[in-house]
């Protein structure tokens, strides 16, 4: 039997529009880049992604290679999918990429029409859906024309296969070039996605910017440095955690003194605000009111809970702001 959702799950979320699009994400959302693969515990991810819907998260962001291996949490995720939330797919906002290796040979990587186009097909068949809401070209490629690419992106929405383009990892000059050149197409590009956290905040020098001016909405990744905004490294590095895994992108020597002195620091601000580090980290970066949405990673349903538990306070006063600059400076 599939599942029935929570029906008051629209009350407590806050829905940000993208850009001057009509799409609107909720100021949270849930990302499978780990914890939702052939490796994990199905039974987990399924409790995780049924947990999120009932919160009123409506926006998963996979891509083809998430796993490992890479395409199962594309599988996993349409499994939980079909089986149990089918009937509220017109409630959700489903995106995946590709720009990454996905097949081996020339053409299972970076950005050729070839890749893209393909790519999206397998990853639609993975998911068991007809379309994606956003298909994102991942990361930048230098070997292929700008225009080769986002010619291939125009064409996966003229075939009805995503709603919506967006880019990924694209630095501010190249975003520049690309968006009167969508703009001409008539492509619904409306969103970029970027690293974003209190630990990496190049966002800020220019291409926040960038974006706000055209119109264009930004969600933002890794807003808890996968991990190292919490409280989980103060003590050493936990088993299970990220860094610890031999498949985790966090490596355990990105876990550094001078972090972790900021992170004790940080959690001061953070307990006089009656926050955890984690909501600390992202109600601070909700401060902008361009950033459409969080993208938020998660290994069980509390991790999910706490963060959740940050759009309860995300007003900042100055002091507490300029606080915060000295702690990261
Ligand atoms: P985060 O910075 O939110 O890190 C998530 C990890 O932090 C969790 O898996 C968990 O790790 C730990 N964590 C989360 N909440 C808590 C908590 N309350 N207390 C303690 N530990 C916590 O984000 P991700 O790096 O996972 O990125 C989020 C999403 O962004 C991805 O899933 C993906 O969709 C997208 N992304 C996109 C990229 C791109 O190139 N476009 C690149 C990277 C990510 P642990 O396992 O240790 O418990």
């Amino acid at each position: 039997m599939e599942y029935t959702a929570n029906t008051s799950r629209y009350e407590n979320m806050t829905y940000r529009r993208i850009g001057d699009s009509g799409l609107f994400l909720p100021e949270i959302s849930l990302g499978l880049w780990h914890n939702f693969g052939g490796v994990d515990i199905y039974e987990n991810a399924k409790k995780m992604i049924l947990y999120s819907f009932d919160q009123g998260i409506t926006h998963f962001d996979l891509a083809n290679n998430y796993g490992p291996p890479p395409g199962s949490a594309e599988e996993n995720f349409g499994r939980i999918l079909n089986r149990e939330l089918k009937q509220y797919r017109d409630e959700m906002v489903i995106s995946t990429k590709a720009g990454y290796r996905m097949w081996p040979g020339p053409y299972g990587n970076w950005g050729s029409r070839k890749y893209l186009i393909s790519s999206l097909d397998q990853s639609l068949q993975r998911m068991g859906l007809d379309y994606v809401d956003i298909f994102y070209h991942h990361r930048l490629d230098s070997r292929t024309k700008l225009e080769e690419t986002l010619c291939a992106l125009d064409s996966v929405v003229k075939q009805g296969k995503a709603l919506y383009i967006g880019i990924s990892r694209y630095d501010e000059e190249t975003t520049e070039k690309a968006i009167p050149i969508l703009n001409d197409l008539g492509t619904p590009f409306i969103i970029e996605q970027q690293r974003y956290s209190m630990f990496d905040r190049w966002l800020e020098n220019k291409l926040l910017q960038i974006l706000e001016e055209h119109k264009k909405g930004c969600i933002v990744f890794s807003p808890l440095a996968q991990g190292l905004l919490t409280e989980k490294y103060l003590r050493g590095i936990p088993e299970n955690s990220r860094a610890a895994k031999s498949h985790g992108h966090l490596r355990e020597e990105q876990v550094t003194r001078e972090k972790l002195d900021q992170v004790t620091k940080l959690k001061e601000i953070a307990n006089r605000r009656n926050q955890s580090i984690s909501q600390l980290a992202i109600s601070w970066i909700l401060r902008h009111k361009s950033i459409a949405s969080v993208l938020i990673g998660a290994s069980n349903v509390d991790q999910i809970k706490e963060n959740l538990g940050s759009l309860n306070n995300k007003e900042f006063s100055t002091e507490e702001l300029k606080e915060i600059n000295q702690i990261l400076m």
